[in-house]
Parts: structure tokens; sequence; C-alpha cells
């Protein structure tokens, strides 16, 4: 049986060939590779500029620098996702203010509105397991609040609404190219963007904030890191974006047979895609029923035992120390929900439809 976990990388020959020959070249940390993936970023994703960077962590920072979120300012988000969805703004000294979700884990955007003030600057909203949010909906209030969207699309590289990719709809979207996420670099992250202004920021800030003038001479013009991509990591992100597509009907192939195996059970639920949208399928996320979640601790326990490589996305971000230190205590009623009974299931493509079979029999074995 080939690797059951919830999600994992598929490297290549051609993926390995494509980074011996950036090691045997001249150029290691900068020079084309990264010019090369960030245009191949473009065209597939249709936005007019792509910013690499070496993690989706350090791009959200330039994303929330770049974007003017300051001090006192409110950001509203989903307590699903990853903790660094709020951390790099929270870094910034902007306050969080987390809006609960519907049970498919996306950020309810019908209880945006009432949390808007004075003080918010931006939505985030994050495509939860690839599936896209309701984005005419945000993008409707954003317009009328003036407010930034900048979307965490870590999950959705790939993913569309009406045939449009996600990439080129709101302020800024970011993608992560983590080893587990739609295609990798190892570790990486890029901003996509059709703003040319918050493009060139972004490259200062990852960069120094370094212009060069002529000869030797250069000038630091505003506050910069070192957070660029290395041109080994681009050669390898060149090399899996051009089989995205093929990872991405794999993951829905798989998601399909599931869709299919547990319609008529009822020991928990899962999420049909709209016709009129497109999942990149990073997870399968499932909701265990009101009786199976008191037991969910067992149940993982004898999943894994059975080495199905099952994880829970995400415990609610303002469930953690840091964060009730910080801001005091928060509770979502659907948030609180969607945590209890979360199971990511093995979902990815670098499995195939037998191991798909094994999964799908083990869970309803364990579960029925
Ligand atoms: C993985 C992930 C990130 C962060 O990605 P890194 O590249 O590991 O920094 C951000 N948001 C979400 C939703 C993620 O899943």
């Amino acid at each position: 049986m080939s690797n059951l976990s919830y999600s994992t990388q598929l490297i290549e020959e051609d993926d390995i060939a494509a980074v011996v020959k950036v090691l045997e070249g001249n150029f290691l940390a900068q020079g084309p590779k990264v010019a090369e993936f960030e245009q191949s970023l473009c065209d597939y994703t249709g936005a007019m500029y792509a910013v690499c960077f070496n993690s989706a962590t350090s791009a959200l920072a330039g994303a929330y620098s770049v974007s003017g979120i300051t001090k006192g300012d409110e950001v509203i988000t989903t307590p699903i996702s990853f903790v660094t969805t709020s951390n790099m703004f929270v870094d910034l000294d902007a306050v969080p203010v987390w809006c609960d979700v519907t049970l498919n884990g996306n950020i309810d955007a019908e209880k945006i509105e009432s949390l808007i003030t004075p003080k918010t600057k931006a939505i985030v909203p994050v495509h939860f397991s690839g599936n896209p949010v309701e984005l005419q909906k945000i993008h409707l209030l954003a317009r009328k609040h003036n407010l930034l969207v900048i979307e965490d699309a870590a999950h959705a590289l790939g993913s569309s609404i009406n045939g449009k990719k996600i990439g080129s709809l709101s302020d800024m979207t970011l993608l992560s190219f983590h080893a587990i996420k739609p295609i990798t670099t190892s570790e990486g992250g890029a901003i996509l963007t059709d703003n040319k202004e918050y493009a060139t920021k972004l490259r200062l800030f990852r960069s120094h904030g370094i212009v060069k003038k002529e000869l030797w001479n250069s000038d630091m013009i505003s506050m910069g890191y070192n957070y660029r991509l290395t041109e080994v990591a681009a050669a390898l992100g060149i090399s899996q974006l051009k089989k995205l597509d093929k990872f991405i009907n794999i993951r829905n192939e798989i998601a399909a047979y599931y869709d299919k195996r547990f319609k008529d059970q009822n020991s928990f639920l899962t999420f049909e895609v709209k016709q009129t949208h497109r999942s990149a399928r990073h997870l399968y996320p499932i909701i265990l029923n009101s009786k199976l979640r008191s037991k969910k601790e067992a149940i993982f326990q004898e999943l894994q035992k059975r080495e199905l490589g099952v994880q829970v996305h995400y415990k609610p971000i303002y469930q953690n120390s840091f964060y009730i230190e910080k801001f005091g205590k928060t509770f979502l009623p659907v948030a609180e929900e969607f945590y209890k009974g979360e199971i990511s299931i093995p979902c990815h493509h670098n499995m195939t439809l037998n191991d798909a079979v094994y999964v799908a029999d083990t869970l309803l074995e364990v579960l029925v």
C-alpha cells in the first residue's frame, strides 16, 4: 500500500532532474528560476504579478505589511485555519476578529457584516480544503465598506469559481508550497496580485528593501528581510506546476469515489463542491455526527492503528494559549462543532483508487 497520510507530496523523475540541473548550474540563491516560476504562476492563475517567498508565512507577513495593516486595525478572518493566517497580522499589532464558519469549514459570509467596525481594515478568508469560499458576497461587503480582501489559498491552488481561477480575484492571494500542499517546493509560498504597487513593495520586503542603482551601488529604501525562495526550490515548483491539473484530477477522482461510498451512511457528513466551483481538494474532511463526537479520540487512534494517516484541521485559532492570553476567550458555536467533529482522511495524488477503497472500507468498519 502507498502512503496513506491525509496529504503528501509526489516527487517524480522529472522533478528530480529539474532540481539536479539547478544544483549543477551557477545560480543557487538568486537567478532566473524564481522569475520563471512566478511567470508560470501568473500564466496558470491569470494573476498579473506573482511574488515568491521562502514560505507562505513570510509571504503573509509581506502581504499584511504592504497592505498597510497596522496597530489597532481589525482584521476579520476565520478561526478554522492554520495559526499563521492570524499570527502574521497580530505580529503587526492588528486585532483578530474571528467570524464563525459554516459546517464545511469556510467563513460564513452571512456573518461578516455585523463584525465590521470603523477599525476594520481587511477580510481574510481561507478556502478550507480547497473548496472556494463565497467570494462574491465577500467582495460586495469589501466594496461597500472599503476593505481589502486577502485570500489565504494555501489549500486552493487550482481551485476555481465559475471557471475563474483563485488567484486573480482579490487584492492579494496567498499560496503555500509546503511539502504537503497542492504542489510543493519543499518550503515556499507566493502572493498573487494585480496591483503593481503591492508587487513592487512585496519584492522589496522579501529582499532587504534594497534597490540596485549603478555599478556596485544600491540603496535600501524600506525595511526588508531575506524571505527569498531559492533557485533550487523554484525549479521544483516549475516542474510540479506542470502537473498540478493531473494532481487535482487524481484528488478529485478519489474524492468522488468517497462521495459515492459515503452517501448512504449517517455516521458522518461530507461536503459536495458546488457545480460551478472546482476544488483543489487539498483535504477530504468528514464531520462525525453528534453521537460519535464524544468518541473522537478513540476513533482517531483506531484509524491510525489501521494505518490511516488521519489528521484534524483545525483547532480554532482562538483556542490556542497565546490567543487566550492576549485577547481573552472566544467561542464561536459552529467552529466549535466543526472542530469536535472534523477528521481529514487520506486524499492526495500519491495514492490509488485501491487505496481509497481501503480507506473507505476501514472508515465504515470503524464508524458504522
Ligand atoms: C500551510 C498553510 C499556511 C502556511 O504555509 P507555510 O508555507 O507552511 O508557511 C497558511 N495557511 C493555511 C491555511 C495553510 O494550510
